[in-house]
């Protein structure tokens, strides 16, 4: 039994949601009934995405949205909620989810970062922005589901922008859970999904076939919305292993 959320004429907006993690939730949700606003850089995979979508989605092409949005650009992603609103009227889960890992140094440039964190952290934070208030006013139930990385968690070394973008999101999602629980009446509730080695194009690096162990985006999606039907916060993806990454790392800092 998925969500109740997820459901029948609700309103879903998914960013980075031409492809991975972020379309195989959008096709989920569109298969259940929903109408699906997917947001992504404006390229040809969004018009591709959208064929995909309009074919699962019971309702067809008229439930399904694309919208062209940079996510670490503030004015963009409030043209996105005026544009969702006009379409579909309110929006009941917001999925934070674009994200980029182009790999980073510690003394590496500073637009690298800023681009980095502008993408990963800053479009959490536009996302929220620009669509809580009115999700939180509509008096009903919705979700804002943030895409982190067990490497918020466990910060390994060699990518530390990513790290850092990550745990910020982890941080702004548990802040944001305080937020929500201390509003009285609110019906929204805020989820963190950690996602474990997911074989999309972040992490094809040229591969064809999907590597022993990792996971396909939709096999990440079926987990997310079980830990949602269970009303987890934290939804850690089984081949994250954080405690033991993390004991791991204590032993590092022992040495
Ligand atoms: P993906 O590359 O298939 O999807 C990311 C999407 O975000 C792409 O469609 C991309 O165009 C879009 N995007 C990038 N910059 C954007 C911007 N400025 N504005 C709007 N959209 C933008 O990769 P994915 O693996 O599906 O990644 C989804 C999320 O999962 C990311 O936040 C990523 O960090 C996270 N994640 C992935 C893995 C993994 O193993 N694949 C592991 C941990 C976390």
């Amino acid at each position: 039994m998925p969500h109740p959320v997820i459901s029948a004429n609700h309103v879903a907006v998914i960013t980075g949601g031409a492809s991975g993690i972020g379309l195989a939730a959008a096709t989920r949700f569109a298969e259940a009934g929903m109408k699906v606003c997917i947001a992504d850089l404006g390229d040809d995979r969004l018009k591709a995405a959208a064929a995909k979508l309009s074919s699962a989605a019971p309702g067809g092409a008229a439930d399904i949205m694309t919208a062209a949005v940079d996510v670490s650009r503030a004015d963009e992603v409030a043209s996105l909620k005026a544009a969702v609103a006009k379409k579909f009227g309110g929006t009941d889960i917001l999925m934070n989810n674009a994200g980029i890992q182009p790999g980073s140094a510690m003394f590496g440039p500073a637009d690298n970062w800023q681009r980095i964190l502008g993408v990963n952290l800053w479009g959490v934070i536009n996302g929220t922005q620009a669509f809580a208030p009115n999700m939180i006013k509509r008096d009903r139930p919705g979700l804002i589901i943030n895409t982190g990385s067990k490497q918020g968690i466990t910060t390994p070394p060699g990518d530390p922008a990513y790290n850092v973008s990550k745990a910020g999101v982890k941080a702004f999602t548990e802040a944001l859970q305080h937020e929500l629980r201390n509003t009285d009446g609110c019906k929204i509730t805020a989820h963190l999904l950690i996602p474990g080695f997911v074989f999309t194009g972040l992490t094809a690096r040229g591969r064809t076939e999907k590597p022993a162990g990792a996971w396909t985006a939709e096999q990440t999606v079926d987990f997310m919305i079980e830990h949602l039907a269970a009303g987890d916060f934290y939804i850690l993806c089984p081949d994250n292993d954080v405690p033991r990454a993390l004991d791991e790392r204590r032993i590092l800092w022992a040495a």
